[in-house]
């Protein structure tokens, strides 16, 4: 009988905190209620010394799930540990994760302190942390590269001081897999005490090697894995939650440990990250990308028609991924409509099914056959998170050869209507800059991109932006039979949760007794030339 790998998702803290991967308080309940569906054993909620958002959130997810652990993050000092405790203190199973770098390289140039000094601090915060939580996990930051004798040394310092998980992170994602298989296995040798806590691995893929680290973590002893839905994370994303789980799954029969994932919600909660963040997946993903199942060369696809395991070691319905393409048309009813949606993995409530039908009715008329794709592209665009502030009534747009183009948009907020026009380089842009217009915030777009979300020429468009307002990134997406519209749409999201996070966050401020005082703000985000 294989050993139990704990999952430990850090989608909302390690994966949230990278750039344009940030999520509201709505969002991440909704991504924690499928985490837990999911069947995750621990859930990282957040940062709570971060931000007030971040706080919230760990309230919020500790308060509502009962069976996941909640995890919240708190460096090596008092005001952390409690703030972090603060927002775990409804959780059935709270865990305090408390960190501190450990490799020279930090010791020197970032926290400037000696290795006994950090030492102390370790034994300190993980003891003061065992006083409140009987959870704790500690990870020396940049254990990769900290000096192996000295890691040893911090991590008996952790677990004399009560911590009941390592974790030995890999921070940079520079370490090989026979590496970091032995740094695991040296410390289970060094380290007494070790048979009572749990060694867990968090690596990142910075040279593509995340999801194979984390193996070779666990061959060396490690079970506890540290993950995220889509390898989202800082710089190139921490180790896929759904790629682990898979390998482990399809090679139970070298593989040492079983997870307790339940495979077929992988997909739908791949999907619902994307929904929520705007971030995309390559097609080519590994388990959840559009063509990780799709046998496109004749010889493959005729020995896979003739029997399927000659080209495919695990099945779609497996990991969740819709399989028959064509499904609805422009006469199919609510019903149908519905019912499509539960086998996508969406369980719509009466009124999200009458909007979703709305949607759908307007697409069919314009477009023969609406595919799975379709189908979820319009809960990506029709269903808010945020507070729609403000709506797009009206678009035109007028283009020419010589590269000019004026855009008119009508938009309404609290029932009253504003109509602005600018003109710019391009199409979009000019549609944007009209947007600008209206909401008195502009933003700056970093990324654009385009792809026709179904097969044949009747394919609707789907954009994704993301547009930074105010120093922070939001992504748009949505999706239309016209690019022009699709692109206003989508900055028009992202603007929208700019607009939103602004707002809070001046709140925040004066709650906390900020200097930030909501005019110097509305000043500083006037719009300066145009
Ligand atoms: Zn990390």
């Amino acid at each position: 009988m294989s050993e139990k790998l704990y999952i430990f998702d850090t989608t909302l803290r390690d994966g949230e905190q990278s750039p344009g991967c940030s999520m509201n308080l709505g969002e991440k309940l909704e991504m924690a209620r499928l985490l837990d569906r999911l069947g995750v054993d621990i859930i990282e909620a957040g940062f709570p010394i971060a931000s007030q958002g971040d706080f919230d959130a760990v309230s919020a997810i500790s308060a509502e799930l009962r069976r996941p652990t909640i995890a919240a993050l708190a460096r090596a000092n008092q005001l952390d540990i409690d703030r972090a405790w603060a927002a775990l203190k409804d959780a059935a199973k709270p865990r305090i994760h408390t960190f501190l770098a450990t490799s020279d390289i930090h010791l020197k140039y970032k926290l400037r302190k000696t290795r006994e000094e950090i030492l102390r601090m370790i034994s300190w915060a993980v003891g003061h942390a065992s006083s409140l939580c009987p959870d704790v996990e500690f990870s020396p930051e940049d254990a990769g590269r900290t000096d192996r004798s000295y890691l040893i040394e911090c991590c008996h310092a952790a677990v004399e001081a009560g911590a009941t998980v390592l974790n030995l992170p890999d921070t940079v994602g520079y370490c090989l897999q026979p590496e970091y298989e032995e740094m695991f296995a040296d410390v289970k040798a060094g380290v007494p005490g070790t048979e009572k806590v749990v060694l867990s691995t968090h690596t990142h893929n910075d040279l593509g090697l995340a999801v194979a680290n984390t193996l070779a973590g666990i061959r060396g002893g490690a079970r506890q894995v540290e993950c995220t839905i889509n390898g989202i994370g800082e710089r190139a994303g921490n180790a896929a939650l759904e790629e682990i789980v898979m390998a482990l799954y399809v090679r139970h029969d070298v593989e040492p440990v079983h997870t307790d994932i339940h495979t077929e919600e992988l997909y739908p909660a791949s999907q619902l990250l994307i929904r929520l963040t705007g971030m995309q997946v390559q097609r080519n993903k590994a388990i959840v990308g559009l063509n990780a199942f799709a046998h496109e060369a004749g010889i493959h696809q005729d020995g896979y028609l003739k029997n399927a395991t000659t080209y495919e070691i695990m099945s779609p319905e497996t990991v969740g991924m819709p399989t028959d393409h064509i499904v609805l048309g422009k006469h199919s009813g609510r019903h149908a409509l519905a019912n499509r949606y539960r086998e996508l993995g969406y369980d719509l409530t009466k009124p999200e099914v009458e909007r979703a039908y709305e949607l759908f009715t307007k697409l069919a008329d314009h477009k023969k056959n609406v595919y799975d794709e379709d189908l979820i592209s319009i809960v990506n665009e029709g269903f808010e998170h945020i507070p729609e502030l403000y709506t797009l009534k009206l678009l035109e747009s007028v283009s020419n050869s010589e590269g000019r183009s004026t855009a008119t948009v009508e938009m309404e907020k609290d029932e009253q209507c504003s109509r602005e026009s600018a003109t710019a380089e391009g199409p979009c842009d000019a549609a944007f800059r009209a947007i600008d217009r209206v909401t008195g915030i502009p933003g700056t777009v970093i990324e654009f991109s385009v792809h026709s979300v179904s097969s044949g020429a009747d394919g609707t468009a789907e954009v994704v932006i993301r547009a930074r307002f105010q120093g922070k990134e939001f992504s748009g997406k949505s999706t239309s039979y016209n690019v022009i519209e699709a692109a206003a749409r989508a900055y028009l999201q992202a603007a929208n949760k700019g607009v939103y996070e602004i707002r809070r966050s001046v709140k925040d401020a004066a709650a906390t007794g900020g200097s930030v005082h909501e005019n110097e703000l509305v000043d500083r985000l006037l719009p300066g030339g145009y």
